[in-house]
């Protein structure tokens, strides 16, 4: 038995007596010496039927945390795991050393969760309502083409080759078009219950570049990223990593013969901010309001959807920040991703 621990169990009973939530104690070899749901002054376990004792969980949470001995250090981890009752439950652990070892706290946010996923869907469903009736509009048009087209060669008596390959090559340019828009939409629609998580925004940027990489995109260009290892969010990493393809997209288009795209990344107070810059020409003024529009695109029709901006600011949107357009410090465009910091 540990040296002093008949009056730290006193001390334990105190801080279970006080805390809301399920705590264990732990040793500074990381063993269990109390837990509040064996306590009777502590928290108590009102699940039906009843969850598996706090001591036989210590083993799971300890193995989410960091480090070779991970109660040494403060930390935050996130846990997902099934009660016997089959329910899964979502809770996040809070970690600090003690005088004694250290403290584990186990706050349940399986509701929370459920809440925010609620929220988000209500507002893709909103946003999509708004969308489905601009691609309608810009669905019909390729359509609109390509029923005219059939019935041209459906009507010539005398097609000649020349004719023939004409309209199928307009027929392979609309339905390219509109292959183009519902690719880029089914990203946007996807159901909003992709698991979110804490991680750092320079590791969505990171993938971003890979795939650009992986694309051949970057051949040409002097790419330099600034990270900042202190800017964690909270969300879904595939998700954040499209704002960034988007942009560096653009970018890339925007630089055809070649140029600098700089990616500078900080924390400012109760945000991670993520500037995206790049020495192409660019946005004109007059269309600096219209560039988030759905469909809005000055690449024509063959090139450019209109819908990377658009879904990269409601992706930001619905991590609850934004995508805006900026002064460049490279001379060309500038954007910058701006979403809450997470905080412990
Ligand atoms: P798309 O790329 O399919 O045109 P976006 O919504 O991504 O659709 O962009 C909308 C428009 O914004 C582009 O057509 C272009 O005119 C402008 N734009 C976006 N990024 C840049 C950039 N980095 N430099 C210059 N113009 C840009």
């Amino acid at each position: 038995m540990m040296k002093g621990f008949r009056d730290l169990s006193q001390v334990f009973e105190q801080i279970f007596s006080a805390t809301p939530w399920p705590t264990l104690m732990l040793g500074e070899d990381g063993t269990v010496l109390g837990a509040s749901d064996e306590s009777g002054a502590g928290w108590v376990d009102s699940s039906t039927p009843p969850d598996v004792p706090l001591r036989e969980r210590s083993r799971h949470y300890l193995g989410l945390l960091r480090g070779a001995a991970p109660w040494r250090s403060p930390q935050e981890a996130d846990s997902t795991r099934t009660q016997p009752s089959g329910s899964v439950v979502h809770e996040r652990i809070h970690l600090r050393p003690t005088a004694w070892g250290s403290c584990l706290v186990v706050v349940d946010q399986t509701d929370l969760r459920e809440l925010q996923a609620a929220n988000i869907q209500t507002a893709r469903l909103a946003a999509l309502g708004f969308m489905v009736a601009s691609v309608c509009h810009e669905v019909t048009n390729p359509l609109t083409s390509l029923h005219s087209i059939v019935q041209i060669l459906r009507s010539e008596i005398n097609l000649s080759q020349e004719m023939l390959d004409k309209g199928l090559g307009n027929i392979a340019i609309n339905v390219k078009r509109i292959l183009d828009i519902s690719r880029r939409l089914m990203q946007f629609s996807r159901v909003g219950d992709e698991p979110r998580f804490r991680f750092a925004i320079d590791e969505a940027i990171e993938e971003a570049v890979h795939v650009l990489r992986h694309e051949g995109l970057l051949r040409k260009i002097e790419y330099h990223h600034q990270p900042d290892p202190t800017a964690m969010v909270f969300g879904n990493t595939g998700q954040a990593r499209e704002i960034f393809v988007n942009l560096f997209v653009n970018a890339v288009q925007a630089m055809a013969g070649g140029g600098r795209l700089t990616v500078v990344t900080r924390s400012v107070a109760h945000t991670v901010e993520v500037l995206v810059s790049d020495t192409g020409p660019g946005v004109p003024d007059e269309l600096a309001t219209r560039i988030f529009e759905p469909f809005f695109t000055t690449k024509g029709d063959q090139h450019g959807t209109g819908l990377g901006l658009a879904i990269s600011n409601e992706i930001a949107h619905e991590h609850g920040g934004s995508v805006e357009l900026r002064q460049s410090p490279l001379g060309g465009a500038a954007f910058c991703v701006t979403l809450p910091k997470w905080r412990a």
